[in-house]
């Protein structure tokens, strides 16, 4: 996202010499910049054409600061490698392709334990996407599905954990992509504990995901440092692939179930739209904080009619027969159906009911019934 970089670039960019700027502008005309990356954190990455020499710019990005190095190891003047990433960067960030997941553990790793010397070169990015980075295709399944096998549920480096991470989200709606994560994900419930930060990776990548079964049935020891992962991605400076609603969403659904009350802290601080209180009043009440999860709701009522309608019946589902009444009559109407008052007939009066069923076939006479879907 352009703001997310030209803020703390710019400083960067006044700072350069007039000659080290004029170089790099050339390299930018002549078209030299060929290949670009972004490793997380802030880390981006550019394959430079010199005239005489291939060079590589590094630029990181930390919170205040701005830290690049070059392979051209050109020290005490300005690199103009650097420079012609750092304009390159400050004009296109969106060239600038996230890295895979195993790139991303590496680059933490060498992030955590910064080499004295300047590192080797990384490993730069294969140039063709794998299998599974690619678009729902039936031909790439068979060999996606045995890739995943190959797993170590035990090992630290197990390698399905990439293939979830990266997998492209349109493999996601296939029901044999559906049945091979449910068991993936029951040969792993087992060691949960031994992946305690990837598993709130894994929920940034893939929000779409549903691993509560992981969170919901982690020891109160390890929910401190998953809950300072998860606030590390929605809140760090340094993100790993670019924040969505989805991904915010789902982490905070991380925070409410490993801790309800710093969660309740949260929530206001993001959107309070429909789609958002409803994930909030889901992640409460699957932590088993009912009351909140019905609070949540009541008091950020959704003012979309889809999301409305969705509150209603969450209401429906947890309140008390009784003063769930006011949420069935107000579906009753919308819905054009008497099934959600059967169980609550009993507190109704007979002219009521009478009343309604009335109102209700008037309605159907009125006009057709609303799609569904809406
Ligand atoms: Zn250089």
């Amino acid at each position: 996202m352009v703001r997310t970089h030209r803020g703390w670039l710019t400083p960067l960019l006044d700072q350069l010499p007039v000659g080290a700027r004029r170089q790099a502008e050339d390299y930018l005309i002549q078209d030299r910049l060929v290949r670009r990356w972004q490793r997380p954190p802030q880390i981006f990455a550019a394959e430079l054409r010199g005239y005489r020499d291939v060079y590589h710019p590094h630029l990181v990005g930390v919170p205040d600061q701005l830290k690049g190095q070059c392979d051209c190891n050109r020290r005490g003047s300005t690199c103009p490698h650097l420079a012609a990433l750092a304009l390159d960067l400050d004009r296109h960030p969106h060239w600038y392709v996230q890295t895979p997941w195993d790139l991303f553990l590496q680059t933490r790793e060498w992030l955590a334990h910064p080499p004295l010397d300047w590192p080797d070169p990384w490993p730069w990015l294969p140039e063709e996407p794998l299998a599974w980075q690619k678009p729902y295709a039936s031909d790439l399944l068979p060999h996606i599905l045995a890739s995943l096998e190959k797993g170590n549920p035990r090992a630290p480096l197990d390698v399905t954990w990439p293939i979830w991470a990266d997998l492209h989200p349109s493999w996601l709606t296939a029901s044999p992509i559906h049945e091979a994560f449910a068991a993936w994900l029951a040969a792993r419930l087992p060691f949960r504990h031994l992946h305690v930060k990837l598993w709130v990776w894994l929920s940034w990548a893939q929000p779409d995901l549903d691993l509560a079964p992981v969170y919901l049935a982690f020891p109160e020891s390890d929910a401190g440092a998953m809950v300072k992962e998860a606030l590390a991605l929605l809140f760090g400076p340094a993100l790993w692939r670019d924040a969505s609603d989805a991904r915010q969403i789902a982490l905070l659904k991380v925070v409410t179930w490993l801790d309800p009350a710093l969660a309740a802290e949260l929530w206001p601080r993001f959107p309070q739209h429909g789609p958002w209180v409803l994930a909030a009043a889901d992640a409460y009440y699957q932590a088993g904080e009912q009351e909140k999860a019905q609070a949540t709701l009541i008091q950020s009522w959704p003012e979309d009619p889809v999301s409305r309608r969705a509150a209603r019946h969450r209401l429906i589902a947890w309140l008390p027969l009784a003063d769930s009444l006011p949420h069935r009559l107000a579906l009753v109407i919308e819905e054009r159906s008497l099934e959600l008052l059967e169980p609550v007939r009993h507190l109704l009066s007979r002219d009521d009911w009478t009343q309604l069923t009335q109102q209700l076939k008037e309605h159907s006479q009125d006009a057709p019934p609303t799609d569904a879907q809406e």
